[in-house]
């Protein structure tokens, strides 16, 4: 069968008046990245794909497990069988339903370091991250180079979302100059409603769509949240920037300064984080060297090593996500011992 012509497969959003062809055309032109590849950002990823964005930048640092797949929609079992990345997974799967536009997978986690190489060249971020860690750094980034992002989050049926326009909205510190105490409830301790992902990430994507295609007077200038379980949702007014500010006020960009990240404990998981080391791994010397010691097995992507109750996840960077524990100091004596240091 042929592939579709760009009228065809686009023919339902061209009639959308608000669309139209020239704002087709526009969307093929647009560069977006989407940082986190799970629940919300799966979802992104996938409208937008379809929608016709010409390039999609996936920035995941991690790979796909079984408690995955209630939610995160662009994988299915044989990625979490194979452990597969969630970047690569995703431009995969883009891949099958939509091969005309470019979708690059980058296997990595957001870091001051390489924040300029990761969010570079984009015309738009959208957030698909769970923490507000990584969240302000992406804040920082944007207000600094005055890069507009979308902030979207869910925690068990509560979806929140905001449009950031630097110079224009408030930023994300103007709402939360602390990460909000809810930030602390992850999806491991209150777990996630998949249709709460999904209306947050249909909301954001429809948000992006309209600054694609040149409707920015149409973007919500408020901070929107829900409550889907008990049909309740609000709307703080966000429609300017907070005077006194210390991001979008004082430009004082201290995540982007990388103060305090150096180990980083993953969302609904026992697992830290090591990204210490930063130089290439050779999995097959690796894999040798720890056979005698436990379980592993690794493919081009990642390499996995289990000795009870520790599993460490090895990514081709050298950097790795131990889980098992949640004490950096267990994880990072486990990393150096049976990774090196
Ligand atoms: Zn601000």
């Amino acid at each position: 069968m042929a592939i579709p012509t760009l009228e065809d497969r686009y023919s339902r959003q061209i009639l959308f008046q608000e669309i139209g062809a020239e704002g087709q055309g526009k969307l093929s032109q647009a560069r977006v990245v989407i940082v986190g590849c799970g629940a919300t950002g799966s979802v992104l990823a996938s409208l937008l794909a379809r929608a016709g964005v010409g390039t999609i930048r996936i920035v995941d640092r991690d790979y796909v497990e079984p408690s995955n797949l209630q939610r995160q929609s662009l994988f299915d079992e044989n990625d979490a069988r194979e452990s597969v990345p969630k970047a690569i997974a995703a431009a995969r799967q883009i891949a099958r339903f939509n091969s005309e536009i470019v979708v690059e997978a980058q296997v990595a986690d957001l870091i001051p370091q390489n924040v300029d190489v990761l969010l570079g060249a984009a015309d738009l971020i959208l957030d698909g991250t769970d923490n507000f860690e990584t969240r302000y750094l992406i804040n920082d980034y944007a207000v600094k180079n005055s890069l507009p992002w979308i902030y979207a989050a869910a925690v068990g049926g509560y979806p929140v979302t905001m449009n950031v326009l630097p110079s224009e909205t408030a930023c994300l510190a103007c709402v939360f100059p602390e990460a909000p105490r809810g930030a602390i409830e992850t999806c491991e301790t209150a777990g996630i409603l998949n249709t709460a992902v999904n209306l947050v990430a249909s909301i954001a994507a429809t948000e992006a769509l309209k600054f694609f295609v040149g409707a920015r007077g149409k973007m919500r200038r408020t901070l929107l949240s829900w409550d889907v379980w008990a049909n309740e949702h609000a709307e703080v007014a966000a429609a300017s920037p907070r005077a006194g500010c210390r991001v979008c006020g004082e430009r004082d960009f201290a995540h982007l300064a990388g103060e305090g990240r150096p180990h980083i404990t993953l969302c609904g998981r026992n697992s830290v984080q090591i990204h210490e080391r930063g130089r290439p791994v050779d999995f097959a010397e690796i894999s040798a060297r720890l056979q005698p010691l436990g379980g592993v097995r690794h493919n081009s992507f990642v390499l996995k090593f289990w000795r009870e109750p520790y599993e460490i996840t090895l990514f081709p960077d050298g950097r790795a996500i131990v889980k098992g524990t949640t004490d950096t100091a267990v994880a990072r004596s486990l990393y150096a011992r049976y990774i090196g240091s």
